[in-house]
């Protein structure tokens, strides 16, 4: 399986929940050092793991920084999407250089990467692509329109996707998550000051992504909506 954004957070818990049920690993995400200090231990544990240092928010790479994964560790037939930045700030005061950052990081490397994957996927016989969304795609919350907009976006993109690769028994899926307790909220994109222990646990997102690899190849889940108990926070 390939993931981005493995170095923390919901993409690490995944790395680590998937490892532990004896899949191969390809890793991905900016912070090469958290990313070989993970693949160390993992190896350790017997683990499969490959791992590539990428910049998402710069088109340029993405492309290159995938191959080198997909050359190391053949064609993954799980590819989970879930690289993305938290972003608070009111429409009105979004400088362009922001929304445009935002968009190439949640949305665009997420075509990039996905189509990257793609021929690899379909020369092995299929797969799963899991893109990851929010809750804000479908409910507005105050200074989160720019992020709501990008998980939106993910979401069509994901159905298109869906019905365009059918035919080469490529799944996708949407998963929607509502607040996770991850270190997202300590980045300096995000002002928010939401109860950290009323949100989901990172192992509770990564044991849904598992069943979902997991799930008999004769069905199909387009969406999965995860919340924590307590709802939109
Ligand atoms: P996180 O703890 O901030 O982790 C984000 C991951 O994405 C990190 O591994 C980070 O690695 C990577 N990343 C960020 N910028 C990158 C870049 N420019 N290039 C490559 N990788 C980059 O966030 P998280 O909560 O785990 O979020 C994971 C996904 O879930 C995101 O798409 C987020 O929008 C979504 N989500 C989260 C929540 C929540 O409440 N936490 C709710 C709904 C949806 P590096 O810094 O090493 O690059």
């Amino acid at each position: 399986m390939l993931i981005t954004g493995a170095s923390r957070g919901i993409g690490a818990a995944t790395a680590r929940c998937f490892a532990a049920r004896g899949w191969a690993l390809q890793l991905l995400a900016r912070d090469g050092s958290a990313l070989a200090a993970m693949a160390g231990d993992l190896r350790s544990q017997g683990a499969v793991v490959h791992w590539a240092a990428v910049d998402l928010s710069e088109a340029a790479g993405v492309s290159a920084g995938v191959e080198t994964l997909l050359a190391a560790g053949g064609p993954p037939g799980v590819l989970i999407n879930n690289a993305g930045a938290g972003y608070t700030s009111p429409l009105a005061a979004m400088s362009l250089q922001d929304w445009q950052w935002l968009v190439q990081l949640n949305v665009t490397s997420v075509l990039q990467v996905t189509r990257t994957v793609l021929p690899g996927m379909r020369r092995a016989g299929g797969g799963l692509v899991i893109n990851i969304s929010s809750h804000a795609a479908h409910q507005a919350f105050p200074e989160w329109g720019g992020y709501g907009m990008t998980k939106a976006a993910l979401a069509a993109f994901s159905r298109s996707l869906a019905l365009e690769e059918a035919s080469q028994d490529i799944r996708v899926t949407t998963v929607t998550l509502g607040a996770v307790n991850t270190p997202l909220w300590d980045t300096p994109t995000v002002h928010a000051d939401l109860d950290r222990r009323a949100m989901l646990d990172p192992a509770d997102v990564a044991h849904a992504l598992l069943q979902l690899a997991e799930q008999p190849l004769r069905q199909r889940i387009e969406n999965l909506t995860l919340l924590p108990a307590a709802g939109a926070l």
